[in-house]
This record gives C-alpha cells, structure tokens and sequence, in this order.
C-alpha cells in the first residue's frame, strides 16, 4: 500500500464562531492510500483550537510506511497499521485519522462492501444529524435557522453573554429540538445548573461541555443535578478518556479527529455502552469524506451532528443525501461511498 497526501483549504460558508474563536477557513491534508488500482480517501480536518496545521501533518504522515503491510482484507487487519501508526509520534490525530478513514475506504473498496456494513451496522436506525449555528447577531442566527430547515435539530453554540438572546431568536424561528454546546463556556457552575434548568425548559435535548474540562468536580456536581444530560467533548478525546468522563459526564462526544478515526471510535463505543454512557458522534469542519466514515458508526450512536459538508463552499466530493434529517447510507457503492464533485 502507499500513501500519497496534500495540503487543502476548506471554505466556510459563514465565519463560524465558538466560544472564544472565529473564523473563515479550515486547513485539511487530503490523503489516499493505492493498493493494486484501488484507492482508499481520507483526511485530516485541523482547526487550528486543536494545534495541528498543515505543517504537522505533512511532517507526520512523511514519516508514515505502509509497504510492508498488506493490505486489509477483514477489519481486523487495520488495527496492526494503525498501532504502528498512533507509536509514530504521540498526538497528532487528524493526521491519524486521515490514514485511519483512507484504509477502512480502501478495505470498503478491496472486499465491495460499504463502510458501514463492515461494522455490521443497520443503516435504518440513523439518528437524525443536527446542523451547527455558531454564535452570531440576532439577524445572522434568523438567517441560518432558514438554511437549516432540512434538517430535524439544531446545535447551538453558547458560552458568550447572550446566550439566552441566541436562543430566544432561534425558538422564534423554530421549534425543532435544539442541542447546545458551550465549548467550556460557562465558568461558573451556578451559572451552568440555571442555564440548564431554562434550557430544559425550551426543547433542548443535552448540553455539550459546559464548563472546562478541568473542572472535573464541577462537571460532575452539575451533572448530578442538571435536568439535561451533560455531554463531555473536549474533555474526551480517545479510548482512555471513556472510563474518565463514566461519573461526571452523562456521554462522550466521539470525532474521528480526535480519537485517530474509526478504529479507536469503534472500541470507544463498545466501551461507553458498558459504563453506560449515552453517545453523540461529531464532526470538525470538514468534507463528505470524513462525515461519511462517521456516518458509518452513527447507527450505534444516540445523537449524531454531521454537519460539515452543509457548513463548507468547497467540498470536494457530493454532498451526502439526507433523508428527513438523517444521512442515507448508500447501499450500493463500496468504501464510503464518495463521488467526486464535478468541476464547474
Ligand atoms: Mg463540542
């Protein structure tokens, strides 16, 4: 098998803002892996929050032989690829994750079975996706409401001053079901219990980290009370955080960029249903590629918010379907699916 990557940079159709960061681009590397006239796509999103770049990547994956592995014929065989790969160097996860994602599409490819029937999943039970409005004017937010109407909830991120005005100018739109994300926003954990309790009280399914992952003692009190299941994201990236966040998290947010792809999200999965736990599957922004690879795993999940390719002007594969909300599975096409975007 060989490896071939290159830098690229992903347009956002709006300045995307979080707690503490706005911006307009997000830099991917975009890799394949060939193996006898098969191609296997990945790629590694890298918002710049997250410390890897264009820079690292390349560095990281120039580092990366895969002539001495065969090439996988059941998903077993990239496991051994991948622990070679996470001993490389430590962190690093998108770039891990774009290997990761190119070797289960490539697998996909070699045996002519989609990604998600790989890991045995029964694509009818999708959990509607959500679609992300960052934190922005009244009049912006009015406006992103309308360009989220097909889809069936919608992520809001809070953590600012206003964020009873956020929710306020969206339930004035809508009445879906919002999901809230406060990126380690609210400081304080009195603060965080009211906002739960008002939150409860308008349609909204669970809050993703509240308050910052180091606060370990005040996620956990806040969960012990709060009337909406709290969520842990930047406090759980890989497999070892899972029995961490079991005790002061209600679940886990898995990204393939965070935990080196679909390999480890699998286990991370199998670990959280035994403590228990309740599963959202995200995304950075980035392409139809990555989307579709956690598409694959999001049948075993509770929630999902793939929104990446809904957010981005320069995606360069077709968007993916979505039926009433929730992303359609392609039955007939191997790997993950993936159809170049015609050059207009
Ligand atoms: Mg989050």
């Amino acid at each position: 098998m060989t490896l071939y990557f290159e830098p690229f940079d992903l347009r956002l159709n709006h300045a995307f803002g979080i707690s503490g960061h706005t911006r307009t681009s997000t830099p991917l590397v975009l890799t394949r892996i060939e193996h006898e006239g098969y191609t296997g796509f990945g790629e590694a999103s890298m918002p710049p929050y997250l410390g890897e770049n264009h820079d690292s990547a390349q560095r990281f994956l120039a580092k990366v032989d895969l002539s001495e592995f065969r090439a996988p014929a059941v998903r077993e065989d990239i496991q051994p690829v991948m622990q070679y790969v996470d001993g490389l160097a430590p962190g690093n996860t998108a770039a891990k994750a774009a290997i990761d994602i190119a070797l289960h599409d490539l697998l996909g490819k070699l045996t002519g079975e989609p990604c998600y029937r790989l890991f045995g999943v029964n694509p009818d039970i999708m959990p509607p996706t959500s679609f992300t409005i960052g934190i922005d004017t009244p009049e912006m937010i009015r406006k992103k409401v309308k360009e989220a109407a097909p889809f069936r909830v919608i992520k809001v991120k809070l953590g600012s001053d206003h964020d009873r005005e956020i929710i306020e100018a969206i339930r004035a739109e809508t009445a879906v079901p919002l999901s809230v994300d406060a990126n380690q926003g609210w400081k304080d954990r009195d603060q965080a219990m009211e906002m739960s309790h008002w939150l409860s009280e308008r349609k909204v399914l669970f809050i993703e980290q509240p308050m910052p992952k180091e606060d370990v003692e005040g996620n956990a009190w806040l969960r012990a009370g709060s009337p909406l299941p709290v969520i842990a994201d930047e406090a759980c990236q890989r497999l070892q955080d899972v029995e961490r966040a079991a005790g002061v998290y209600d679940g886990i947010n898995i990204k393939l960029m965070k935990c080196t792809g679909l390999d480890e999200a699998s286990r991370m999965i199998a670990r959280a249903r035994q403590l228990n736990l309740k599963i959202l599957i995200g995304c950075m922004t980035e392409t139809s590629c990555a989307v579709m690879a956690a598409a694959a795993l999001a049948p075993l999940c509770d929630w999902a918010d793939l929104d990446g390719p809904w957010l981005v002007a320069n995606d360069p594969w077709q968007t993916p379907h979505l039926e009433e909300g929730r992303i359609r599975l392609e039955e007939g096409r191997p790997g993950l699916g993936l159809i170049p975007r015609q050059k207009t």
